[in-house]
């Protein structure tokens, strides 16, 4: 078993990491930034070094720094989390490499699902339906157009290599075919050094679901209920649930079928994600993030599992907890992302609390809100027995929790969720602009 841990991230994520690591009894080193000192998974690791300046390309994405942290701390393995370097093939093989456990997929798996025009192609051999587009990298601007023409107008161009809702432009007319070409290509070079794109059908208001699965990495394959992500802000979740109230059961065996196909025959290994777009009764893969994500605890509330201390153990060569086999689910669980709308000093917190009630976070009073990362502060979830209750209850306790100091997106949520449109559970990713005029 692992003996001392490296978290190669910061956060929210690190401080959930930390705690299954102590329930495992994992000692945890903790890697930060000059600006991170304050940052709760600081104070909570058992160790923890400082790896540059605050950009995250001068801190969190230094893999060299991270590998040689582990090693001189004499760690055995390194946990990546959310973002950052949790997808990166290359930093994946350097921690094998260098004779560590890594907690996640082999890189090459990694590498294949990374790459969107690969990822379809396997999506499609395991008999998933994939959205109309080109089924490759899109090079010039008379083939661009020929499939946007076959597919129909809106059409929606992606960076191969994209993910955070980079490097993505909708195109309404023809006309504009060229020009946004061009763009996203740039903008897929600059932020994901690869200005390979590709086209798909836009979809209009569709629901986000996804399948929370987990790998044995030798073809078991557990998947732990759906998880509807359609409340979104510019392509960027915002609420999360679980089970969705959008799909019914044929589509839900159909999706967990592929699923199930699809991580059996890569041997997956670890927590992973598999994302469908789902318009009336179709559905259509779109991803699979080879990590654990930040809308995890609703599937861990509703299937009573703990997906992080399974993905450590699995890594670590350990039998998987969870049953291989799709899981049946429990109740509802509701997750609001609580977002800090500009940097700043947090001058009071109260937390939440009561029956069903969770909060994740790293932040408490009198911690300044950085301009650099992300800027979820915190996750607030609920769960009920029904849908309607674990709302009712998430609106509670959205009432009890006070942030003062910096603003934040409270009160947009509790618009979201008391919302007739989110109650009813008919909605799209369209929801937001619908409420907000946007
Ligand atoms: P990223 O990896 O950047 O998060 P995704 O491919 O996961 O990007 O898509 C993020 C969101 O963008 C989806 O949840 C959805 O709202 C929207 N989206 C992506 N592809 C389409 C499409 N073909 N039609 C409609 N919406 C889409």
């Amino acid at each position: 078993m692992i003996k001392r841990l490296l978290i190669a991230n910061r956060g929210e994520i690190a401080v959930r990491i930390i705690r299954a690591c102590r329930e495992l009894g994992i000692r945890t080193v903790a890697v930060y930034s000059t600006a991170d000192k304050e940052n709760l998974h600081v104070k909570m690791a058992d160790e923890a070094v400082c790896i540059g300046a605050p950009p995250s390309a001068k801190s969190y994405l230094n893999a060299d720094a991270c590998v040689t942290v582990a090693l001189g701390t004499k760690c055995d393995a390194v946990h990546p989390g959310v973002g950052f370097l949790s997808e990166n093939a290359a930093f994946a093989e350097k921690v094998q490499k260098a004779g560590l456990i890594w907690i996640g997929p082999e890189p090459e798996t990694i590498r294949l699902l990374g790459d969107k025009v690969q990822a379809r192609a396997t999506a499609v051999a395991h008999g998933l339906p994939v959205t109309p587009g080109s089924d490759g990298a899109v090079s010039s601007e008379a083939e661009a157009k020929k499939i946007a023409a076959r597919c129909g107008y809106p059409v929606i161009i992606k960076a191969a290599s994209g993910g955070g809702g980079k490097g993505m432009r909708i195109v309404y007319e023809e006309k504009d075919l060229a020009e946004n070409l061009k763009i996203a290509s740039s903008e897929a070079q600059a932020n994901f050094a690869d200005g390979t794109v590709y086209i798909e059908k836009y979809l209009v208001n569709p629901r986000h679901v996804e399948l929370q699965v987990l790998g044995d990495g030798k073809g078991g394959v557990a998947v732990l209920g759906e998880r509807d992500c359609s409340t979104q802000k510019n392509h960027q979740k915002l609420i999360e649930e679980s089970p969705s109230p959008g799909v019914s059961p044929e589509m839900r065996e159909k999706m967990c079928a592929g699923a199930v196909s699809l991580f059996s025959a890569l041997k997956y290994r670890g927590a992973g994600t598999i994302e469908f777009l789902a318009s009336g009764n179709e559905f259509f893969f779109m991803e699979v993030n080879a990590r654990v994500q930040v809308e995890h605890p609703v599937s861990e509330m509703v299937t009573s599992s703990d997906i992080i201390r399974d993905q450590i153990g699995v890594c670590a060569g350990l039998p998987m907890e969870a049953e291989p086999g799709v899981h049946a689910l429990n109740g509802w669980a509701v997750e609001a992302r609580i977002n800090a709308r500009a940097p700043g000093k947090i001058k009071t917190l109260h937390i939440p609390g009561g029956p069903g009630i969770r909060f994740d976070t790293f932040v408490y009073a009198d911690y300044s809100v950085l301009p650099f990362y992300d800027s979820m502060i915190a996750k607030l979830i609920a769960w009920d027995s029904t849908r309607e209750r674990a709302v009712k209850r998430l609106l509670r306790a959205l009432d009890e929790l006070k942030i003062d100091g910096v603003p934040t997106n409270i009160g947009e949520q509790k618009t979201i969720l008391s919302s007739p449109q989110f109650l009813s559970g008919h909605f799209g990713t369209g929801l937001y602009a619908e409420l907000f005029q946007q």
